[in-house]
This record gives structure tokens, sequence and C-alpha cells, in this order.
């Protein structure tokens, strides 16, 4: 069922990635790491559905998104990048396979950690976040989405990585087979995995072969 939403704020999260908060419809819930559709509400754009994650904790009076704008081209992202207060959405019911289910390890490229975002907050929430581990995977430094959220969760062992920028202080190389047998000590736990859907097929892939159960591998399906 489609709801109609106003936005209430919009702000910057990184050079390319929003976040958005708008109106909460009455009974609407959702699981952290649940996604929806989502359209503009404007002429022109309102078959233009998209999914995007539910960023926000349960129990908030308004809902959230963090966004990955994609200028380049005039898809949904570069429209919403132009919405302000007051523009409203459509979105529909929550759905998706990404849900807590004990300690573990979240592995994340890029906007692909929007899941995590709510299973986090989460967490931390309820004093639980000790434990856990995160390792993001990103471009450059400045393309890590809330650095200083994960940074201040106490608890929380973070480990940034980037891809494209060999002067940085931060770990280099890709999250393959070698930097898993290095980095990760127990291949028992359960494992979070979200990204673009070639580095979830080669992390899980990797994962599985260093031992780890398919049942504890959390992904989009
Ligand atoms: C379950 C799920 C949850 C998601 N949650 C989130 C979330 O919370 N936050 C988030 O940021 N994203 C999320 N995504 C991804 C998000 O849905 C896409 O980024 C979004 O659909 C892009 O929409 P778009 O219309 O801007 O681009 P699309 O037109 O849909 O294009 C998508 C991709 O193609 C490329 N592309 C297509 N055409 C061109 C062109 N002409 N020139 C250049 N590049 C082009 C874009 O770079 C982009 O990588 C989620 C995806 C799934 C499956």
């Amino acid at each position: 069922m489609a709801h109609r939403v106003r936005i209430l704020e919009t702000g910057e999260v990184t050079h390319n990635v929003r976040r958005f908060k708008f109106e909460r419809p009455a009974g609407f819930k959702f699981e952290p790491g649940q996604a929806t559709e989502v359209a503009i509400d404007r002429d022109g754009w309102r078959e233009e559905k998209r999914p995007f994650t539910f960023t926000g904790l349960r129990d908030w009076d308004h809902l959230e998104f963090t966004i990955k704008i994609y200028s380049g081209h005039n898809g949904v992202t570069n429209q919403l990048a132009g919405l302000k207060a007051g523009d409203a959405l459509l979105i529909d019911d929550p759905w998706g396979t990404i849900r807590y289910k004990g300690k573990g390890t979240f592995i994340a490229g890029g906007a692909g950690v929007t899941p995590f975002i709510a299973i986090l907050r989460d967490l931390a929430d309820r004093d639980e976040i000790a434990g856990h581990r995160l390792i993001f995977s990103n471009r450059t430094e400045r393309d890590i989405i809330m650095r200083d959220t994960w940074e201040r969760m106490d608890g929380l062992d973070c480990l940034f990585v980037v891809t494209d920028e060999p002067g940085s202080s931060l770990s280099g190389g890709r999250i393959d087979r070698d930097f898993l047998r290095r980095g990760v000590s127990d291949f028992g736990q359960n494992f979070y995995v979200c990204g673009p859907d070639r580095m979830v097929e080669d992390v899980n892939a990797a994962l599985e072969e260093l031992g780890a159960e398919p049942d504890a591998l959390v992904f989009e399906k």
C-alpha cells in the first residue's frame, strides 16, 4: 500500500549522500535492515520506484532514508537531491531479508552500509553494540558514510578500508579471501554483507571458503 509522506528535513551526510527525514504514517512499522519502494510524488516520477532502506530507529516519530545521489544522470536520486521540506514521497510497505540474528561482523561497501545504520543504531540504543565489528569499504575517506557515528559507538570494532586512495592511513585494498583470512579470527560467527552485487557475491564466496556456514551469512536475496 502506498503512503504519501512529506519531507520534514534534508541534510548532507557526505559529498554525495543525503539524509531525508520524513513523516511516519500512523501505525507504520519496520524492522532494522528493511527497505521499501520509494517514488517522488511529482508528475513524471510517480512510476519511477527505487528501493531505499529505513535508517532511523523503530521508535522515532519520523522515518529516515540515507541516500547516495547519482548526479551524473537524471534518475530518481538526482531528483531526490533537489527536494526540500514540504515535498512529498510515496513509500510502500517495508520488505527485505537483512535482519539481525545475533553477534557478528558487518561487511559493507559504500551505500551498502544503509541496512547496518538501522541495525547498529538499534544495538547501540539497547546497549548491545559491544562485541560487534564493522568492516566498511569505500573508494576514498570522504566517501565514508557516518564515520564519526561508527567511531563513537563504544564497543563497536571499526575497520575502514579504502580502495582508491593510496596516501590514506586507512587499510588499503579489496576485501577478498586474503584480506578476510588475515583480518578475521573466527569464521563461526554471523556475517552481514551488503554492497554492490559483485562485492556481496565475492565476499560471501570467500567467507564460505574460509569456513563460514551458509546459514550464518545474512545478505539481501
Ligand atoms: C534492497 C535495496 C535497498 C537499497 N537501499 C538504499 C539506501 O538506503 N540508500 C541508497 O543510497 N541506495 C540504496 N539502494 C540502491 C538504490 O536503490 C539505487 O542507488 C537507486 O535505485 C539509484 O536510483 P537512480 O534512479 O538515481 O539511478 P538508476 O537510474 O536506477 O541507476 C542506478 C545505477 O546505474 C548507474 N547509471 C544508470 N544510468 C546512468 C547514466 N545514464 N549515467 C551514469 N550512470 C548511470 C548509476 O550510476 C547507478 O549506479 C538500495 C537497493 C536495494 C536493492
